[in-house]
């Protein structure tokens, strides 16, 4: 399984590297982070594999936002999956990201046993 986490957050890549110590490890997960929507694109651009990948992109982000990075993504890369992250409180995102073509959607804080389960 191969990660593209996009979030302005570092602590959330430290998180994602927590709680995926044992399958980073073991080689069962390849995880690539991002900081913002244009090193995302930049990111995806750049790889020959990127059809492997998996988003998961939070929504505020200072720049391109989420919901942006989503469309474009949709756009240029229609079969990649494309997971939203959001903050506690702007759950009015939902439906403009699954109109949109997101593939699923998690609020903060994140819960990686049911993320697990998804990716599983
Ligand atoms: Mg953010």
């Amino acid at each position: 399984m191969k990660l593209l986490v996009v979030d302005d957050e570092i602590d959330v890549q430290f998180l994602f590297q927590q709680k995926f110590r044992k399958e980073i490890k073991s080689g069962k997960m390849q995880i690539m982070y991002a900081g913002n929507g244009k090193s995302a694109l930049e990111i995806l651009e750049s790889i020959e594999n990127r059809t492997e990948y998996l988003i998961l992109t939070d929504i505020n982000m200072p720049g391109m936002t989420g919901i942006e990075l989503l469309r474009v993504i949709k756009a240029r890369y229609p079969e990649l999956k494309v997971f939203m992250i959001t903050a506690y409180g702007d759950e009015h995102y939902f439906n403009t990201a699954k109109n949109l073509g997101a593939d699923d959607y998690f609020v903060k804080p994140l819960q990686f046993e049911v993320l697990k389960e998804k990716l599983s």
